[in-house]
């Protein structure tokens, strides 16, 4: 409608910090942290963590952390995750 000044904004996708009960949205300045789970090469369910970096932002599986927090919260979720797991497998 307002035919006014082009909008300066880059198409740069947007990020969504994965941390339980967050949904931050990621701001072009913010410090945050990626987090994904692998299974790599000790065919064990591996934690990453590491600092922002685009190129691995755009990876599909990784995860946006918007902080520490949330970051902890992942995790504690991963090693539910995990201990569920072996739970089930060793049947109890
Ligand atoms: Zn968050």
């Amino acid at each position: 409608m307002n035919a006014g000044k082009p909008s300066p904004q880059s198409p740069i996708p947007f990020y969504r910090c994965a941390g339980p009960n967050c949904g931050t949205l990621k701001g072009s300045t913010d410090r945050w942290w990626l987090m994904w789970t692998s299974f790599g090469e000790l065919n064990r369910p591996v934690l990453y963590l590491c600092p922002w970096d685009e190129e691995v932002a755009q990876r599909e599986g990784t995860l946006h952390v918007c902080g520490e927090l949330c970051a902890q919260r992942l995790q504690s979720q991963f090693m539910g995750n995990v201990r569920d797991n072996q739970t089930r497998r060793a049947g109890g």
